[in-house]
């Protein structure tokens, strides 16, 4: 069974195919697809004011435009010195055509002078299950944290070397793929959601 993972970004689909089981209990094969093999698919503008609406949104749309089982998720970074921003703006956080570094700069500049214990954040993921009938389930992991002082890290992607883990020192980039997954917002979210594709029955 084919399922679609509505994403174009490469280190997530490794990420989730890491996560997400390769056979159904009753023994049915799944096979996870990106966007990346769908170029004519151009997907909506992520308008929604929550990370469920936005997930719901990729996710519902992608189904109906593959005829796919098809997830997708959304992911907030929430600083509480911010007062929970960027959060449903992560990505775009320093502007529309802004990049990943732009955006970590932007963080950083804006914690400037703060104190490590000023510093807390968390990631959230809102992970989302739809059916091409319109069936959507949705699922959510939090990753508990810091913004650092700088860069610390080669590993993952977007703000991971600045996201220093709660738990010990070391930042998203600084651990190895299997690491992050075992902890991070999205393994979480995707652990759940593993569950129910586990469960998918064939008619
Ligand atoms: P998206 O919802 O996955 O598109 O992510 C929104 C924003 O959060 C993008 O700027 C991503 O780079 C960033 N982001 C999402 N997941 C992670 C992560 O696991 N680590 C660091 N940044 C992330």
């Amino acid at each position: 069974m084919k399922i679609l993972i509505a994403t174009g970004n490469a280190h997530k689909f490794r990420e989730l195919t890491q996560i997400l089981p390769s056979v159904t209990q009753q023994g049915t094969p799944l096979k996870y697809v990106s966007l990346a093999d769908f170029p004519d698919i151009s997907m909506p503008p992520e308008t929604g004011s929550t990370l469920e609406d936005n997930a719901e949104l990729k996710a519902t749309y992608a189904a109906q435009a593959t005829g796919l089982i098809t997830l997708s998720d959304d992911t907030g970074l929430e600083v509480d010195a911010l007062h929970g921003a960027p959060g449903v703006h992560t990505a775009r956080y320093a502007g529309e055509h802004a990049d990943t570094s732009d955006n970590n700069r932007k963080l950083l500049l804006a914690l400037e002078g703060k104190p490590l214990d000023k510093r807390t954040a968390r990631f959230r993921t809102v992970a989302c299950l739809v059916t091409p009938r319109g069936n959507v389930q949705t699922f959510e992991g939090v990753l508990e944290g810091h913004i650092g002082f700088g860069y610390r890290g080669e590993n993952g992607f977007g703000y991971d070397p600045i996201f220093i883990v709660e738990s010990g020192k070391k930042t998203l980039a600084e651990l190895t793929e299997i690491q992050k997954n075992k902890i991070s917002h999205r393994g979480k979210a995707f652990k759940q959601l593993a569950k129910h594709l586990e469960h998918l029955s064939v008619k």
